[in-house]
């Protein structure tokens, strides 16, 4: 039984073929886990860098919390199964399932136990002593089941297993493995590049493309919530119907125009309180996802309706798949941009070129960024906007006013501000902050979303530290202006939020050391050896330890010290201390109750949390090197 961290884990192979990029996970003990995406997305490198079968480029693997980058295969108690069974051909069933054990020089009669119980788990006990070239595809398969079962790992890697059986035989042993997964009560990872084999199967999936991973979420997540257009098309079927469209809001709702549609929708207001509004200005191009599911051709199955013209249609006997048209004029099904799937009875007739009403559930809707494909709707939206008015360095907000720091300082006038949910904190008690309505909340994996109303605008949190917030009454809510941007009246945005993330260029440096310790018979002996130096501006200084450990332990040794490199911190993991790196205060930013510094070092500026200081002031900086991240430019690796 085990858990394992993938944490940042990379794979280049030694042609520069990058196959996996930071591969972060968190896999708890008896989770049933798998990994999908098309050939090549970098499925089996993972798997095989679990198992040990492949070297770890950078990052770091644990099981049961022990670092195994530099464990071998053998000691990792970790069992594979292959696609192609990889059995020996020339042994018996019993012999093939009991060899790993005898090279472990395991007892004879705990092998014989081990692979009598195994068979008698997979069905294959008649089969003890026929040869592998006499069973089955099936009946292969479970032996290498089997001979992973004896070795009674923490963790069993299932490569692709049921890619060779045929349909009925594969569903068939799907369900073997899952009662399998259930009574042995282990770690399952398994890597298939079929979409129904994962969502049948797994506890939690991971969906990866071009080596990155794109989610990882429960099948009914990834199903409802997919994180871009990528994971939407290639869960369910039929694949999710996508339109090229543009949303418009206005008085009465959102008017969606989908492209070559002769159509147009007016959908309610509530359907994008998640959207960022810069999405719903009529111009921004926007790709919305809707699975047939969700559209019926019965007229008044769901709340919004729209016609369309039939091409053909396919009846499956539990439903009909119905091919059709948004352009009612348009009689070129394939190559229309405006087609859609559907969903009707059973028995449905229809005649092609037929014009019928059909109706939409567009509170499934999904929306996409035409360019970048990810969500425009996530499930924790990226930020809330409300209008807002400052005047004489007040701020009104929602029927309150909010003196301005001095870091926000802005002109009078009329302004959007955009709070990300993290900067909304919610609480029951009336000492602070202001009015709202509490609406409900959103379990989204370890996060609370709150929602509230105030004054017409929908407000999101994550921070509410009530977990006893009843729907329907009245809460206060704080802002953290210090995460706050404003849209001014020309359109443009006026950054005032700090930024979090600061990075600074420089290089890792090989420094020959000698250390010196003294022998048993009290003779001073030299040790020759290398420290590695963090170099960035005109500071040069010795790594912790630990750290120069670390970053050997994840990346190619060469390249580590070739490279340029970018050292990245939070205002809050780098101080103001007596030496260090030189640096120039060009600004203070004083936010009220916190004070930053923005510095120039060389030709990076960083912004360090810092009290009693003015601009101009030369000071030096100390970063904090247990938080310290170091990413190479050039691989494009995140190496810490
Ligand atoms: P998947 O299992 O998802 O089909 P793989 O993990 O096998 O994908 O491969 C990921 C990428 O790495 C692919 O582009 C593949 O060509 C490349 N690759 C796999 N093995 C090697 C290797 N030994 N040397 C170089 N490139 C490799």
């Amino acid at each position: 039984m085990a858990g394992l961290k993938l944490n940042h884990i990379y794979k280049v192979y030694p042609n520069g073929a990058k196959a996996v990029s930071d591969f972060t996970m968190d896999i708890e003990d008896k989770e049933f886990i798998i990994f999908v995406g098309p050939s090549g997305c970098g499925k089996s490198t993972t798997l095989r860098m679990i198992a040990g079968l492949e070297e770890i480029t950078s990052g770091e693997l644990s099981i049961n919390g022990t670092v195994v980058n530099n464990i071998e295969p053998k000691d990792r108690d970790i069992a594979m199964v292959f696609q192609n069974y990889a059995l020996y051909p020339h042994m018996t069933v019993y012999k093939n399932m009991a060899f790993g054990l005898k090279l472990r020089k395991t007892a004879k009669d705990e092998i014989d136990k081990r692979v009598k119980e195994a068979a008698e788990i997979l069905g294959i006990t008649e089969y003890l002593n026929k040869k592998p070239g006499e069973m089955s595809g099936g009946q292969r398969q479970r032996v290498a089941l089997g001979r992973a079962i004896v070795r009674e790992p923490k963790v069993f890697l299932l490569d692709e297993p049921l890619s060779n059986l045929d349909a009925k035989l594969r569903t068939q042993m799907r369900s073997e493995i899952l009662k399998l997964h259930r009574r042995l009560q282990t770690t399952f990872i398994y890597v298939t590049h079929d979409q129904i084999e994962a969502m049948t199967m797994g506890t939690r999936i991971v969906v990866m493309k071009d080596g990155f991973v794109q989610q990882i979420d429960t099948p009914r997540n990834l199903y409802n919530h997919p994180c871009n257009k990528f994971v939407a098309g290639f869960i369910g079927t039929p694949q999710m119907n996508f339109f090229n469209a543009r949303l418009k809001k206005e008085k009465d709702g959102v008017h969606i125009t989908l492209e070559g549609a002769n159509t147009e929708l007016l959908a309610d207001i509530s359907l994008f309180t998640k959207i960022n509004p810069a999405y719903l200005d009529g111009e921004k191009a926007v790709v919305l996802g809707l699975r047939s599911e969700h559209i019926s051709t019965n007229a008044k199955a769901f709340p919004y309706s729209a016609r369309c013209r039939i091409s053909h249609y396919e009846d499956l006997g539990t439903d009909c798949q119905v091919y059709a048209d948004f352009n009612t004029k348009n009689s070129e099904f394939d190559e229309s941009c405006s087609k859609v799937v559907m969903k009707a009875p059973a028995g449905s007739v229809y005649a092609s070129g037929e014009i019928i009403d059909i109706s939409l559930d567009l509170s499934h809707m999904h929306l996409f960024d035409a360019e970048t494909e990810a969500t425009i709707s996530p499930r924790i939206p990226e930020l809330t906007s409300i209008p807002c008015t400052v005047n004489g360095n007040n701020l009104q907000l929602l029927e309150t006013v909010l003196p301005l720091p001095e870091a926000i300082a802005l002109p009078d006038g009329d302004y959007t501000i955009q709070l990300p949910p993290e900067a909304i904190t919610v609480s029951s008690s009336s000492k602070s902050g202001a009015a709202a309505v509490f609406e409900g909340e959103e379990r989204i994996n370890n996060s609370r979303l709150l929602k509230l109303s105030c004054g017409g605008h929908t407000l999101y949190s994550l921070s509410g530290g009530d977990t006893q917030l009843k729907a329907g009454k009245t809460v206060y809510f704080t802002i953290d202006l210090k995460r706050a941007d404003f849209i001014n009246n020309g359109n443009e945005c006026v950054q005032r939020s700090l930024p979090l993330d600061n990075s600074l260029t420089g290089k890792l440096i090989k420094r020959k050391a000698v250390e010196e310790r003294t022998d048993a018979n009290g003779k001073i002996k030299k040790d020759k050896g290398f420290v590695i130096d963090i170099s960035t501006a005109d500071y040069t200084a010795e790594l912790p330890d630990g750290f120069g450990i670390k970053l050997l332990s994840s990346g190619d040794m060469k390249q580590l010290f070739l490279n340029e490199m970018q050292f990245h911190f939070t205002p809050y993991t780098v101080k103001l201390a007596k030496n260090g790196i030189s640096a120039r205060v060009d600004k203070v930013l004083d936010y009220g109750s916190e004070r930053f510094a923005a510095c120039t070092v060389g030709k990076d500026t960083v912004i360090v949390a810092a009290e009693g200081v003015s601009e101009g002031d030369s000071v030096h900086l100390q970063l904090d090197y247990g938080s310290l991240s170091v990413f190479d430019t050039v691989r494009e690796i995140l190496l810490v």
